[in-house]
């Protein structure tokens, strides 16, 4: 009976996401330091709205579809995207983007500190605990894979693979194939419990450092990206569906000044700047409805082309300082967010194969 009810509470919630068939974006307002206190621009004006006043003086508000005040911890946050990452158990294609500058919270979302870990942990220990309440008939049988990879200047680093292996790797590059976008020899681990996770988790942050004199910069400039693939099996009727589940900290989105980057830094800027702007390019072209969406222009769009398109689920976190310094910036992510949300990314359909 339980099963049942359960089963109707995610069938609405699907249907409730078809109906919307938006990319959500939800806001995130991170905690002024003590050195900012007296600086802090934003205002909740009422639920769902945020309004920053700039240097001059300029005041904008924008509405998503939740905005998350300086208060909230990363398990209120995750009650807001439990749901959309389970459902990738029904076989969809899920995608969850952290946007915004250096230092908004984007990797405190996502990665978040031991004690409040983020949206990448708790996604999989729901996951976890949601196959095993499935279960409960043995009707379900549940295969659970993850990569774990960043890409900088455009090229995929396989962050599970230790620095012999990435030497031996060939370029890691994005392939079409019969069950969507891959990676031919990314490094994939078959996972059976959240331990595991977090120990992969911490492997990919150690290959990560290795080989960077600057994390701090490093991490700004790069994307990374957690994915999950399910394949889910029906031990009675022989049904199987596949979903995937991404997770990206994207790269800060912060514009690069035009003078005084040269050499590395450039390529780098360029690199970073391709990726985002081709991000945008993509959710612009299908808000109106091109026939041509250019996946293809970087390399982050071109391995989320199937996770991005019509039959796919897609959020966005925009991260954002509460203070004046870095309001300009944060016009900036809120103004992309804003068109973003506008999105209508078609009627999302489950990937269900008939087999045996
Ligand atoms: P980004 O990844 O966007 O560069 P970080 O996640 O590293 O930003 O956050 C910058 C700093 O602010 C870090 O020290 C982080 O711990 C802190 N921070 C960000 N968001 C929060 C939050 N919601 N609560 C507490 N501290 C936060
Ligand atoms: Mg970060």
């Amino acid at each position: 009976k339980y099963q049942r009810e359960y089963r109707e509470r995610r069938r609405l919630f699907n249907l409730v996401q078809e109906l919307r068939g938006n990319i959500r974006v939800l806001c995130r307002v991170r905690p002024a330091l003590d050195f900012e206190e007296n600086d802090v621009v934003v205002r909740f004006p009422q639920d769902g709205a945020v309004e920053l006043r700039n240097a001059k003086g300029r005041e904008k508000s924008w509405e998503f579809d939740h905005v998350f005040k300086s208060d909230a911890d990363n398990a209120k946050v995750f009650e807001q995207v439990s749901d959309l990452c389970t459902s990738i158990l029904d076989g969809y294609n899920v995608c969850i983007f952290a946007y915004g500058q250096t230092g908004s919270g984007k990797t405190h979302t996502m990665e978040g500190p031991e004690h409040d870990r983020g949206v990448n942990f708790r996604a999989l220990d729901r996951l976890f605990a949601n196959m095993r309440e499935r279960n409960h008939g043995g009707e379900w049988e549940f295969e659970v894979q993850v990569t774990l990879l960043e890409i900088y200047n455009e090229q995929i680093r396989d962050l599970l693979a230790d620095k012999a292996k990435q030497q031996q790797q060939k370029k890691l590059e994005v392939k079409a194939g019969k069950h969507g976008m891959h990676v031919p020899g990314l490094t994939m681990v078959t996972v059976t419990d959240h331990t595991q996770v977090l120990r992969l988790m911490k492997l990919g942050k150690k290959n990560r450092s290795v080989a960077c004199t600057d994390m701090n910069s490093h991490s700004s400039r790069s994307h990374s990206m957690l994915s999950t693939y399910v394949l889910a099996r029906n031990t009675l009727t022989g049904e199987e569906a596949r979903g995937k589940l991404h997770l990206i900290d994207l790269a800060g989105s912060e514009r690069v000044s035009k003078s005084g980057v040269q050499g590395a830094r450039l390529t780098e800027a360029t690199n970073i700047n391709k990726s985002l702007s081709a991000l945008g390019d993509v959710i612009q072209a299908r808000a109106n409805k091109q026939g041509h969406v250019p996946f293809r222009n970087s390399t982050l769009t071109y391995l989320l082309q199937d996770s991005l398109s019509q039959d796919s689920k897609t959020l966005m976190f925009v991260q954002v300082s509460p203070v004046k310094t870095n309001a300009e910036e944060s016009f900036c992510s809120l103004n992309f967010a804003a068109r973003a949300r506008t999105v209508e990314l078609g009627k999302a359909s489950k990937h269900t194969s008939k087999t045996g």
